[in-house]
């Protein structure tokens, strides 16, 4: 079996420096033909997988949802049905969690060589892809300032929402929606397209059942609130999940399309994301060979 072994020596406080001894015994055990590259700067594992990945069997990544973010963008711009396996060693794997991979690396390692595999959906942005969550947003518009990796994406904006001291100061998005050919417009401060179990620290928007393969994504789109108590019950609704929020809208969907008023910056798996003024955005079925159990 030919394996790629793709980490970021960075992510996660150098999480990987204490086991990748461990990762590399055990891959050699397994008499693997493999090829290891650790990432020296943003992009290279997305360069990597999109030049060299349709000649590995399978194609094993750790660092964090960035890392995996750049290697499933890599891989859906390749014609090959390999395997992606993900060693998680970020700060935050909020993914990971949706899939239930371990925390402890060997055994991650060993799930990504050797595990078996589910074939997920993939989230396509205008060219880009995304593998669990985009978002535009109040936050998202400085986030980038002081860091690169978005981390835990309602916490931040639960966060962001407390420090607000008043409304009119406040980022809106103007948005027209088009979902199912039926054309909405509002004004919002945060929307998000997802595919999994947990964003940060809300576990759960809604009731909805998520499936990472059943071809849809979950919509969350936050109107404007029009005073501070509306604000206060949405940031309790962020932070503790309490009932009767008004202001959240959640739906299902495998194809949407967001007109703003002026460019947004959107956030792609945490990842920056750009600033278009139109986004499409659609559900690419069961499309990614996931090892995850
Ligand atoms: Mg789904």
């Amino acid at each position: 079996m030919k394996v790629l072994f793709v980490y970021n020596p960075v992510a996660g406080q150098l999480q990987i420096k204490s086991y990748l001894w461990n990762i590399l015994n055990f891959f050699s055990r397994e008499k693997v033909e493999l090829t290891v590259y650790a990432t020296q700067k943003s992009k290279e594992a997305y360069q990597l997988v999109k030049k060299y990945g349709a000649k590995y069997d399978r194609i094993i990544c750790s660092g964090g949802d960035g890392t995996l973010h750049e290697v499933i963008n890599g891989m859906m711009e390749t014609e090959s049905d390999n395997i992606l396996g993900y060693i998680p060693a970020g700060s935050v794997n909020d993914f990971a969690a949706s899939l239930n991979l371990p925390k402890n690396k060997n055994k991650a390692a060993e799930i990504a060589l050797k595990g078996k595999t589910k074939n997920l959906d993939v989230g396509k942005f205008n060219d880009l892809f995304f593998i669990y969550v985009a978002a535009f947003g109040v936050f998202t518009e400085v986030a980038y300032e002081t860091t690169q990796e978005m981390k835990n994406i309602l916490g931040r904006l639960a966060y962001f929402l407390q420090g607000v001291k008043s409304i009119a100061s406040m980022k809106t998005y103007q948005v027209k929606t088009i979902e199912k050919g039926i054309e909405t417009e509002d004004e919002y401060i945060f929307g998000m397209i997802t595919n999994t179990l947990s964003v940060g620290s809300l576990y759960k928007l809604s009731d909805q059942n998520v499936e990472l393969d059943d071809g849809l994504f979950e919509v969350t789109l936050i109107k404007v609130p029009h005073d501070l108590m509306e604000l206060n019950l949405l940031t309790n609704f962020l932070l503790y999940g309490k009932e009767g929020n008004n202001l959240v809208k959640t739906f299902k969907t495998d194809n949407i399309e967001f007109i703003f008023d002026e460019p947004a910056s959107w956030t792609l798996d945490g990842e920056y994301g750009g600033k278009p003024k139109e986004v499409k955005i659609e559900v690419i079925e069961k499309t990614i060979n996931f090892a995850c159990e």
